[in-house]
């Protein structure tokens, strides 16, 4: 495994590198955002933060709006949090350690250990799921199975090729899944893992992990309020810390809830209920995890705007989180 990584490890700007900072910020980033998304977005997050003090010393506003577009907010939140806690009290020594900061968890917590300190600890992440569910040939479905790969990833730490390189061994289990373990067409013939890999040797490689059915996405409908002014300013508010894009700039608008809005009981949540509120036609769809959110806008011009955030369209285009980008065409 670590010969075929030495040959054939991906390059991406966060490796080669024992920072703990910087490895942290790229698996925070990595967590439900592509390696392609991440890229551009790690070297520019590191130019306007370049370390735990700066990032400790950020106001959550410049924060929430280099985040803006990477979805999955309360990542932001934690990552904010855990610098204070770091530049208040340096960083955690160990693995353990790194898990009683907020927000961090198993994954995250082993990814640091392994690459930035050296620690004989798996990070068990989807890829490294399939790749072990393979090699042990687990029918067992996820989530049930994932105590079970915990333990089998955990074993290969008594190798002492591994305790020599753990950080190389995590990142070469990552890139095993990314390219060759893949989740539809595992490429088994060029794969270092194939002379002991029973899922290979079955041929069900490409059937594992097996799943529990998916649970359906539940619907959720809100309306927003997009209130003008005479210079094209648009209203913008801060959203709850807590919630969905807690934290996030966002058009004001109603809850949302599981049945669609009628516009006379949605005006009861606009900034200025008085004012022509005129339907935008069409609607904006947005996906989080298990919930489909569909949004509607309702438009109203005023010659100045009520005190609070406001942003003119192209602004907000940068700064908005990509749930409200999307009513930006409505608009
Ligand atoms: S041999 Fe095939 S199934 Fe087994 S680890 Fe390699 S790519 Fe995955």
């Amino acid at each position: 495994m670590l010969t075929w990584y030495d040959r054939s490890a991906r390059r991406l700007g966060w490796r080669g590198q024992v920072d703990p900072y910087r490895i942290w910020v790229s698996e925070v980033m990595l967590q439900q955002t592509t390696v392609a998304a991440v890229g551009p977005r790690y070297t520019r997050f590191l130019t306007r933060f370049p370390d735990v003090q700066a990032l400790a010393a950020a106001d959550w506003g410049d924060l929430a709006e280099e985040w803006a577009g990477l979805g999955y907010y309360a990542r932001a939140r934690n990552l904010h949090a855990a610098a204070k806690a770091i530049a208040a009290g340096g960083f955690p020594a160990d693995s353990v350690g790194w898990r009683a900061l907020p927000g961090i968890g198993p994954y995250t917590a082993a990814a640091v250990g392994a690459i930035a300190l050296g620690e004989p600890v798996v990070p068990l992440d989807g890829n490294v799921e399939r790749v072990v569910s393979r090699i042990f040939a687990i029918e067992t479905p996820l989530p049930a199975a994932k105590p079970a790969l915990g333990r089998l990833a955990d074993g290969f730490t008594a190798q002492p090729e591994m305790r020599a390189r753990p950080g190389d061994f995590a990142q070469a289990l990552f890139d095993l899944g990314a390219t060759i373990c893949t989740p539809r067409n595992p490429a088994c013939a060029i794969c270092p893992w194939r002379p002991d890999c029973r899922a290979s040797a079955l041929g069900i490689a490409a059937t594992l992990p097996r799943k529990s059915p998916k649970t359906a996405r539940t619907e959720l409908h809100g309306v927003h309020f997009a209130l003008t002014d005479a210079g094209g300013r648009l209203l913008l508010i801060r959203r709850p810390e807590s919630g969905l894009l807690g934290g996030m700039l966002a058009l004001p608008g109603t809850p949302w809830r599981s049945t669609p809005w009628a516009d006379a009981e949605a005006l009861a949540h606009a900034p200025v209920p008085e004012l022509d509120w005129q339907p935008r036609p069409g609607f904006a769809l947005h996906g989080f995890t298990h919930r489909e959110l569909t949004m509607r806008v309702l438009a109203a011009r005023v010659a100045e705007l009520p005190g609070g955030e406001s942003a003119t369209l192209e602004q907000a285009g940068r700064s908005l989180p990509t749930a409200m980008r999307k009513l930006l065409p409505l608009i």
